[in-house]
């Protein structure tokens, strides 16, 4: 019925009153858009930084549509990949059989870590790749005759995905309150988020403190601790947090210290986010398990992959069916997305990212000087490619008030409560960084106002 319609509804109006009737849209009491607080931005197409919405506005995605994007939208060399892989195979299983596109990304992802992670198990999203870290982990201890090594660590204000079991290694209130029940909670330590340290503490000695709570709870429960999971550097989701790489380090020893794994979660940290390739590279150290998604495949389709260790890989490796990762999804290993995700690296090679992000990333701070001396600022805050503030504000509408301001100005930005942050690509140029960078002043002083 509603076939031909496309073709003649061409308007936002249209698009978005469609949307509203049959599209249950993500993380959105949809009461708000029906109630006009919240818009809904119908987008006809994208072209680098900028969306474009079907009554001929322009938005400034300074967020990496959800912190996907790494090389903007409609980037030809992307495409092209895809479009050559689809014209050899789409798709195929992954079990019994595989393919050129998911060889190749398996060896240069586990080259990346210097060979140290060098098996890749593949998914879709990036909740399925934390899951099945924590699976993977949990089953390593039980195939070395320590079933009792069960329980998961984390640090308050963490994230780490939305499906239950990522859900409970996570501690962002607003996501998990309504399903308590349905949880297996993990054991929550100090996040270092170098935010809460006292305000007669040194950073090194709230560091320290976050550490020393962590070799407490690992002292006395290693016996059913099968890992830590951590977002190294950045704290997304729970309001970018930072912290210091030397807590990972502190991390890292203690894991080993307590044989407890240690999870990194990269998803949003990883492919050059932080400054390094993977943010863990800072504190010199590797983890037992690495889970990328989101920026993999340079937000263009769905893929995400758990890396790991010989001595993992080794513990599943065996005559008995049971003793084997028996976990699959319909999609493991796309041969789209694997391309994309191959043209992705190559982009970081051939175009040298991470110099160029070094440069912008001075540059852009600089640029965001007015923002981070603004009266009503705290907690200015960058590592890499991510910039974060908090808004001292009594306001509770502050965050849907900042964001309508800002789309009224170009500017896609999408605050975590009272903290705004920018993630753009890694692709503006200096016209586009100082719009985005004085607008954001601008949609400050209107929310506020
Ligand atoms: C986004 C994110 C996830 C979940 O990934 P999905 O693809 O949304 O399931 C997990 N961990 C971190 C750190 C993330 O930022």
């Amino acid at each position: 019925m509603a076939k031909g319609k496309s073709f003649t509804m061409t308007s936002n109006a249209d698009w978005l009153n469609r949307s509203l009737k049959a599209v249950w849209h993500p993380c959105t009491q949809m009461k708000w858009h029906d109630d006009g607080a919240l818009p809904l931005v119908p987008v006809a197409r994208g072209q680098g930084a900028w969306l474009y919405d079907f009554d001929g506005r322009r938005y400034l995605d300074a967020i990496g549509s959800w912190w996907v994007n790494l090389f903007g939208h409609a980037n030809p060399r992307i495409s092209a990949a895809i479009r050559d892989q689809l014209d050899r195979l789409e798709h195929v299983i992954l079990a019994g059989f595989t393919h050129a596109p998911v060889v190749e990304l398996s060896e240069r992802l586990s080259a990346l870590t210097g060979g140290t992670l060098g098996h890749c198990f593949y998914a879709s999203d990036g909740s399925s790749a934390v899951e099945i870290a924590l699976k993977m982990s949990a089953h390593y201890w039980r195939n070395h005759g320590q079933p009792d090594k069960h329980r998961f660590v984390c640090l308050t204000g963490s994230y780490h995905g939305e499906t239950l079991g990522t859900l409970g290694v996570s501690d962002v209130e607003l996501y998990k309150e309504a399903y308590g029940p349905l949880m297996r909670h993990a054991i929550t330590v100090q996040s270092p988020d170098i935010r809460q340290a006292k305000p007669w503490e040194s950073a090194a000695d709230f560091t320290h403190r976050a550490a020393a709570e962590l070799e407490a709870v690992l002292k006395l429960q290693h016996e059913q601790i099968s890992a830590l999971i951590v977002e190294p550097l950045v704290q997304g989701a729970g309001g970018m947090a930072m912290y210091d790489p030397e807590y990972l380090q502190r991390a890292r020893a203690l894991c080993d210290q307590y044989r407890v794994h240690l999870i990194a979660d990269e998803i949003m940290v990883g492919f050059g986010r932080t400054g390094t390739l993977f943010a863990h590279e800072q504190a010199s150290i590797r983890p037992d398990f690495l889970c990328l998604s989101k920026g993999l495949t340079s937000g263009y389709l769905p893929l995400s992959v758990a890396l790991t260790t010989d001595a993992v890989y080794a513990a599943f490796y065996d005559d008995a069916v049971t003793r084997g990762f028996l976990h699959s999804h319909s999609f493991t290993g796309n041969p789209l997305a694997c391309r994309a995700a191959l043209a992705t690296l190559d982009i970081f090679v051939e175009d040298h990212i991470l110099d160029r992000n070094r440069t912008f990333a001075e540059q852009f701070t600089e640029l965001l000087a007015p923002l981070a001396n603004h009266p009503c600022v705290r907690h200015f805050r960058q590592r890499g490619m991510i910039w974060a503030l908090d808004i001292d504000t009594d306001r509770p509408d502050f965050r849907l008030r900042f964001y309508r301001e800002a789309l009224a100005r170009e500017i896609f930005l999408r605050p975590l409560g009272t903290t705004v942050y920018f993630m753009p690509p890694y692709i503006l140029d200096n016209d586009e960084a100082a719009l985005l960078a004085e607008q954001a002043v601008a949609a400050l002083n209107a929310a506020l106002a």
